[in-house]
């Protein structure tokens, strides 16, 4: 609390216990700390309203692959706020470019045939979607009683009720109730901290299968209807799949007739180096949710991809069961959509997975060469996104005292050395935009070295 206090004493000191009720954040953080005010932003910079410039090591929220000011971005938004700012997609009633993104993203998502897509506002929302439509598909089918999902520790699904249920962290479940009664959570696959003794990695993933299979056996496997997993898990702690897990739990979900979801909400559109997480670790999903980079950050979209094996269960059921009754007033946004079709365009035409492949050795080399600092347990990553995980001894279990808040220690030293970054106990995470430049990703690497020097 004094070092944020401390920090907090370069912000603009006008918006100390400021009005909003903000996501994520402590009373007394709003009432005695001065918020960092973040007024414009420009490639991979961003500016306080006291005019210093940080690197956005972050990308906002994991979203602004193409950085701050994409002129083509800002104007599809102006073109179609200057046509259409509104119109919804009710009742077959909809716009021209929520059809045109939605064949699009058919046409982009090639790990599995994907047949329809539903439009939502954020990734909290898709995933909330994504329940409901295997809820509604299972009833259709006549079975009512496959309604549980399975999801795994650390995991982040978003913080709506079903989202946050779904998400296996402590902090999203503590003080709401949750997780629900149907969300039932697996291992985390995070083989540095959970291995056994002399365990390999290919050991490590079978042994996560075979609980999955116990699990299932055990609440039977005609109650369980969908599994969901980030292919590359990014709030707990950028955790990136064993060697042989998903072949391995895919071979599990389909033997009992689970539907597979992809949570690519941070995944999606090149970060890992491949156009989408599932296309890196050779997932094949019924379902995708998609959002973030989708419109690069700059309007607030989110999708859910469904199969033409479940989308044609509930199109034919929804004659006889009642329509999909479940959507959202900004479901199809036209200025979101239309955004969304130019961000896309631009990933087309910069070929950003190539711009990513790039660049990304730079990124992770350059940060895993600080592997041998002795406050760092494990530097994991690839692509363009890296998280760090602060231990004493180079092992899993000696974590520093919770009171040094080593995470957000660095946090601070990267903030005053003009660079942010996500902070979560004693992991810190970057994901920057698609964008960087060679000489920025130099500095990053550099304000890093400076962080990690001042917090040993
Ligand atoms: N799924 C994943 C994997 C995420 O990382 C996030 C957000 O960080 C979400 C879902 C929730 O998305 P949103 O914050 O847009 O609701």
């Amino acid at each position: 609390a004094t070092l944020q206090k401390d920090v907090s004493e370069n912000h603009n000191k006008g918006f100390k216990g400021h009005d909003m009720l903000a996501p994520f954040t402590a009373g007394w953080q709003t009432n005695d700390l001065h918020p960092l005010v973040i007024e414009k932003s420009e490639g991979s910079y961003v500016y306080d309203t006291n005019g210093k410039k940080y690197l956005d090591a972050l990308a906002g929220l994991w979203c602004t692959a193409l950085g701050g000011n994409e002129p083509r971005l800002v104007a599809a938004a102006t073109k179609q706020l200057n046509t259409l700012p509104f119109y919804h997609s009710f009742w077959n009633r909809t716009t021209k470019p929520s059809l045109d993104l939605a064949k699009e993203l058919l046409e982009t998502f090639t790990a599995t045939k994907m047949a329809k897509v539903f439009f939502t506002n954020s990734g909290s929302e898709a995933n909330d979607t994504q329940v409901k439509l295997i809820w509604y598909y299972n009833n259709a089918l006549g079975r009512p009683n496959k309604k549980k999902f399975i999801a795994r520790a650390k995991s982040y699904h978003g913080s709506t009720l079903i989202a946050a249920s779904l998400s296996g962290l402590p902090a999203l479940h503590q003080n709401f109730d949750l997780p629900a009664p149907f969300v039932l959570h697996t291992d985390c696959p995070h083989y540095w901290r959970y291995r056994l003794p002399d365990e390999t990695e290919e050991e490590f993933s079978t042994r996560l299968a075979d609980n999955l299979e116990n699990l299932i056996l055990k609440e039977g496997p005609e109650t369980i209807a969908a599994f969901i997993a980030e292919p590359l898990m990014g709030a707990g702690g950028v955790i990136p799949p064993p060697a042989t897990y998903f072949e391995k739990i895919q071979a599990i979900v389909r033997k009992y007739d689970i539907l597979f979801i992809a949570d690519e909400v941070i995944c999606a559109f090149g970060r890992l180096g491949t156009l989408f997480g599932c296309d890196k670790y050779n997932i094949k999903p019924d379902l995708v949710s998609i959002a973030k980079a989708l419109s690069s950050g700059y309007m607030p979209i989110g999708a859910v991809l469904v199969s033409p094996e479940v989308s044609d269960v509930i199109y034919s059921q929804s004659n006889k069961l009642g329509s999909f009754s479940h959507g959202f007033t900004y479901s199809g946004h036209p200025v979101s959509c239309a955004v969304a079709l130019e961000t896309l365009k631009i990933y087309k035409e910069s070929n950003i997975v190539e711009q990513v492949k790039s660049i990304s050795p730079r990124f992770q080399n350059g940060i895993k060469a600080y592997s041998d600092s002795p406050i760092i347990g494990e530097i994991r990553g690839t692509g363009l996104i890296l998280g760090t995980e602060f231990t004493d001894n180079k092992s899993p279990n000696d974590l520093f005292p919770t009171e040094w808040g080593i995470g957000a220690y660095f946090g601070a030293e990267c903030e005053k050395n003009g660079m942010l970054v996500r902070v979560a106990g004693d992991n810190i995470m970057m994901s920057p935009p698609f964008i960087m430049t060679p000489d920025e990703v130099d500095k990053l690497i550099s304000i890093y070295g400076k962080a990690l020097k001042a917090t040993e």
